[in-house]
């Protein structure tokens, strides 16, 4: 699969800094380390997201936007890259974070389509995953949960594992990625396409 052309749009450190709504956003969400910027970075096959050692130390929203043509002026659809939560440490600066500029974007921006909440494969259902979750049906935003890391499971112990996940979730079912491998890529890039065009669709004159 051809790379999309992608740009680093802007970092944002508060609400005030949102760029204007535009085209449809995807969000990414997930605890700290478990390899978001990763899968930010296989989806668009450059390093834009930054691979940090420390867990937790993206501590902004960064957008970044997915072009058809290298030519295009315009974005057709933004990537937003949210702050990991979760990590010790750090929770209570987290939660002051999320009070201040996660929630209001999560709850308010209008051109968000669709959330896409990162969880370990290898890891059982964490209770700050189902935090993101329930709050996600309480703001009624769609999201789609995506297991990283598959890669360290195969066969029937990782079709166990993302049984057990989607079980302990309530959720139909979890898409397994792995940044290492691309397993997973294609199909993540069918469901942001096919949500885009939906949005499209319905506004398009009969
Ligand atoms: P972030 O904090 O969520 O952005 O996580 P990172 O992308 O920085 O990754 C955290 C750690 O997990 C790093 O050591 C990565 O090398 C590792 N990692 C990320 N994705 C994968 C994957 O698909 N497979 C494996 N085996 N390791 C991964």
């Amino acid at each position: 699969m051809k790379p999309p052309v992608a740009k680093f749009l802007t970092s944002v450190a508060s609400p005030d800094g949102f760029p204007p709504e535009g085209p449809p956003e995807f969000a990414f969400l997930g605890r700290s380390n478990v390899g978001k910027s990763s899968l930010i970075n296989s989806l668009l096959g450059q390093k834009l997201a930054h691979v940090s050692s420390t867990p937790g130390r993206t501590r902004t929203i960064n957008f970044i936007g997915i072009y058809s043509k290298p030519t295009q002026p315009h974005p057709e659809l933004l990537l937003v890259d949210l702050p990991g939560y979760g990590y010790a440490k750090i929770s209570r600066e987290v939660a002051a974070e999320w009070a201040k500029f996660i929630d209001p974007y999560l709850k308010e921006r209008k051109t968000l389509r669709l959330a896409i909440v990162l969880i370990d494969a290898n890891v059982p259902a964490q209770p700050p995953d189902q935090q993101l979750i329930a709050f996600l049906r309480h703001a009624k935003r769609d999201f789609l949960v995506v297991a990283t890391k598959a890669d360290k499971l195969s066969g029937n112990k990782l079709r166990a594992a993302l049984a057990g996940l989607a079980r302990d979730h309530g959720i139909p079912s979890v898409l397994p990625y792995s940044a290492r491998t691309g397993a997973g890529r294609a199909e993540l890039w069918r469901v942001i396409r096919a949500r885009k065009d939906e949005v499209e669709q319905a506004f398009m004159p009969a």
